[in-house]
């Protein structure tokens, strides 16, 4: 049996925020009961695959998947029930506007042992300007109800956008509550969000300055950096995440979701009513299959793996592909490492905080 994760995409939002670039619709009750539905069809279609499946995780996000009321959440868990065993670790991503004590009390019930929560700022002004419509006192009770019910929680935070910003202050804040797991995003801006018409770009020098600065604070409060954009106190790294990044199968169901089978990866249509169609008539929601060949599962070995501070075991690469690593001989590698972008430690490649905000370019070389 094959260990695998399930993804789960709940794409709808109380309202987009200004930034946001991601698979969202507003909804009506009517339209959430009736995403559920075909949600839980989705599944059904696979459970052949299910059935012979180890299920090592699952990650309910958004959208916001907080939107959902519990008898709608419950439904979801009747089916997926079948397919795994208690323990495992369960994420639901939640929005403070959609989240309270009550339904908070009813995940965990249901076996959700993980929180992620969308902070993204402390600061109302900040908030305002990326267009969330909670404020900083609403996540506040939030987070201290996560701590108070003792659940093991994650908080994303962007950064990158205001010199004003005491952004160290906001996490500070926040750590009083203990959160197991931090998150950190630079904000992205895309032409066709609305904040574009408020920020051309991103000063790219200050970005990393801020997260260098951020990282530095979290490791000094006991974090480990274990990957690119995420900090974990010890024990706590995501196991759902850490299985994408080791290039491990998962289930993808819902909108616009992606997953990973049998070395194909497919991609879930974005359009609702096309979802639903395909479904109705018993077909799996796919638009896009891609086959996965050596040289795909290569590149991404390198590409994902380098994401995790361990980065990847050129052993452990050897004996997967059945050849070594070559590009290490590649000029341009080489300077990599002498310019401390990369770096070589006991048979691991890896890259460097200096390299972790040039990955791009560096992945361009080493590919
Ligand atoms: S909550 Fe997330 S998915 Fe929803 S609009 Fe905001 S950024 Fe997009």
């Amino acid at each position: 049996m094959k260990n695998r994760g399930i993804y789960i995409h709940i794409p709808f939002c109380k309202k987009k925020c200004d930034y946001c670039d991601f698979t969202s619709y507003s909804y009506s009750d009517i339209d959430l009961n009736n995403y559920v539905d075909f949600l839980c069809r989705e599944i059904e279609l696979y459970s052949e695959e299910l059935n012979n499946s180890n299920i090592t995780s699952i990650y309910f996000g958004g959208g916001t998947p907080s939107v959902l009321n519990c008898e709608q959440i419950n439904r979801i868990f009747n089916i997926l029930n079948r397919y795994f065993k208690k323990g495992i670790e369960i994420t639901f991503e939640v929005n403070p506007e959609s989240i309270n004590i009550e339904k908070l009390q009813f995940l965990r019930k249901l076996g959700v042992n993980r929180i992620s929560m969308g902070l993204q700022s402390l600061n109302d002004k900040d908030l305002t300007f990326l267009g969330r419509i909670h404020n900083s006192n609403d996540a506040l009770e939030i987070i201290k109800a996560l701590y108070e019910m003792k659940f093991n929680y994650n908080i994303d935070f962007i950064y990158g956008f205001d010199k004003n910003r005491n952004i160290i202050d906001e996490i500070e804040k926040v750590l009083i509550f203990k959160p197991k797991h931090i998150s950190l995003y630079p904000l992205e801006i895309y032409s066709s969000s609305k904040i574009s018409s408020k920020i051309k770009a991103i000063d790219d020098e200050f970005a990393f300055k801020q997260y260098k600065e951020i990282s530095k604070y979290l490791r000094e409060c006991g974090f480990i950096h274990y990957e690119v954009s995420n900090f974990a106190l010890k024990g706590y790294e995501s196991v759902h995440n850490s299985n994408y990044w080791r290039c491990n199968e998962y289930f993808g169901f819902g909108v616009s979701s992606h997953g990973y089978l049998n070395d194909i990866r497919y991609e879930n249509t974005k359009s609702l009513s096309t979802y639903k169609n395909m479904i109705e008539n018993a077909k799996r929601p796919i638009i896009n299959n891609i086959s996965i060949t050596l040289d795909d599962s290569k590149d991404e070995f390198i590409m994902l793996g380098l994401r995790l501070s361990e980065g990847i075991s050129l052993s452990e690469y050897e004996k997967k592909f059945g050849s070594k690593f070559d590009r290490l001989n590649d000029k341009r590698v080489k300077r990599l490492l002498t310019d401390g972008f990369l770096l070589l430690e006991d048979g691991y490649l890896k890259i460097t905080e200096e390299g972790s905000y040039q990955m791009n370019n560096i992945l361009v070389d080493l590919l």
